[in-house]
């Protein structure tokens, strides 16, 4: 390759951040005569990655963990000289919240499967029937083979509703914000649905394969997550630090993406025109389908869902408190009658967050049967999160301040089919469209670690077409 070549990268979250990184760091290895150009429609970087700092609390509006065992953000932060600032979660209890009461999260379970069976048998989360049911994932025989199926299908025939309800429900809905009856097995735990067909059953199966726990006595497990002492928001200010001078453009929307003989001509909002050899789409799907409108085979994305949340920090006195629980937070479950979905005591999972002597909260509104939460004004947001804590927690003031973000239509839905639908679009886009390529949350996972493998994909592809 001796001619220069322009790569332009369409969204400026974590995964349009790093895939600019890999690529500007491949060109300098091998001397590769690429351009590289950050397009975000907004007027800041980081997507959904918002770290906001106020009264000395480091308040996250967005994500807040980075989980341990997915090594693409590690790596990418070393690169980017931030791994000294690496935080580990300070407790490790987590409960979650079924019939009006808190229930510890028992210990030996992976997303909520029983791996080990005593401390499921001594939980008070489940009733003897549930439990018993659960067992039955034992004897059970496998499933015949399915192309797909939601998740709430697998795991109800396997343990039964109530463990679904209390427990893998609330976990699996904290990750991706919606219903797992509809969400998709393949897309997002296919892992699960190999262990079934391979052992005959998840709890055998998870038994063969995690690792067994230390014995009595030895060093306690290491916590699942991780976080930056100065927030997420750090990583993405690294990140985009690490870039050339001009790499970004901010407030620059792309609305049309037209093939030419040369390239690929990428309308922008203000009527101008940008050329560009390879593109990679880091925006939601529906954004990508609205630059591409005139190819049907993006239709699907039109029928994608996307839920929205709003998440509420609220910051307090110490002595507003009079009920502490010592853990990092809690669940809600399917059956119980409350409208938040979660509560993280920021306090405690992470310290470092919170000046001393003082709390901080972090709720979420907005099931998927209660997508309207999100539309409610700061006030009656902040009234529904302090009504449904001071069922648990006995809050004797006001907070000293809340902060309310609203994340609309931000959680795409990977529902039942969504990779098979996925795979298609990608097949056409490789024959109608070379050289242009979709990466981030809506597409192959949507933790920051899975943004950030997809956008290093996206490099490689990006490089092989171009050399080609
Ligand atoms: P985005 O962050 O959405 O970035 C896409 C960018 O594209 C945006 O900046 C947008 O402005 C821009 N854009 C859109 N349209 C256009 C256009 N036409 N032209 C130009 N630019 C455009 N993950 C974790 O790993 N751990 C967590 O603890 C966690 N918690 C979360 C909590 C919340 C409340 C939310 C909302 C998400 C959480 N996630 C978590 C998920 C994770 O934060 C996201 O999936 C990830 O940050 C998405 O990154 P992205 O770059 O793919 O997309």
């Amino acid at each position: 390759m001796s001619e220069q070549k322009k790569v332009v990268v369409i969204g400026g979250g974590i995964t349009g951040l790093s895939t600019a990184y890999y690529l500007q760091k491949e060109a300098k290895e091998h001397n590769l005569p690429l351009n590289v150009q950050v397009l975000e429609g907004s007027n800041r970087l980081g997507g959904m990655i918002e770290t906001e700092k106020k009264e000395g609390f480091t308040i996250e509006r967005g994500p807040d963990s980075l989980l341990a065992r997915k090594p693409s953000v590690f790596r990418l932060i070393d690169e980017v000289g931030l791994t000294s600032d690496l935080v580990t979660v300070s407790t490790g209890k987590s409960y979650v919240l079924a019939n009006e009461k808190l229930h510890e999260i028992p210990s030996g379970s992976f997303m909520g499967i029983p791996v080990q069976v005593r401390p499921f048998v001594l939980s008070s989360l489940f009733s003897p029937q549930g439990k018993l049911r659960a067992a039955g994932d034992f004897i059970k025989p496998k499933s015949k083979p399915q192309t797909d199926q939601s998740l709430g299908h697998f795991f109800r025939n396997r343990l039964g509703d109530e463990v679904v309800e209390n427990l893998i429900e609330p976990l699996l809905s904290g990750i991706y914000s919606g219903d797992i009856d509809n969400l998709s097995l393949m897309a997002t735990f296919p892992n699960f649905y190999q262990l079934e067909q391979k052992y005959g059953g998840i709890v055998r199966g998870l038994q063969k394969t995690v690792p067994k726990p230390p014995n009595k006595g030895t060093r306690k497990k290491p916590s699942p997550f991780r976080t930056l002492q100065n927030g997420l928001g750090s990583l993405v200010e690294a990140v985009s630090d690490s870039l050339e001078e001009g790499t970004v453009q901010l407030e620059t929307s792309v609305t049309q993406i037209e093939k030419r003989a040369d390239g690929y001509e990428l309308k922008l909002h203000n009527g101008e025109v940008m050329h560009a050899d390879s593109v990679i789409i880091t925006t939601p799907h529906y954004a990508a389908q609205s630059m591409l409108s005139q190819y049907s085979f993006m239709d699907s994305f039109k029928d994608m869902p996307a839920t929205s949340v709003a998440n509420v920090a609220m910051a307090f006195d110490q002595s507003a408190i009079q009920q502490d629980i010592n853990g990092s937070g809690f669940l809600v479950s399917r059956n119980s009658d409350y409208r938040i979905t979660a509560c993280t005591w920021t306090h405690k999972k992470w310290p470092h967050t919170t000046p001393d002597g003082k709390a901080l909260l972090r709720a979420y509104v907005g099931k998927p049967s209660d997508q309207g939460a999100v539309d409610l004004s700061d006030e009656e947001i902040a009234d529904i999160v302090l009504q449904d804590l001071n069922k648990t927690m006995n809050i004797t003031q006001k907070p000293e301040f809340t902060v309310v973000t609203r994340w609309r239509d931000s959680r795409a839905q990977y529902t039942v089919g969504h990779k098979d639908r996925l795979k298609q679009i990608q097949a056409d886009m490789a024959d109608e469209l070379p050289g242009v390529y979709l990466a981030g949350a809506s597409y192959e996972g949507l933790g920051i670690p899975d943004c950030i493998d997809q956008g290093e994909k996206a490099v490689e592809n990006v490089l092989d077409y171009i050399k080609s």
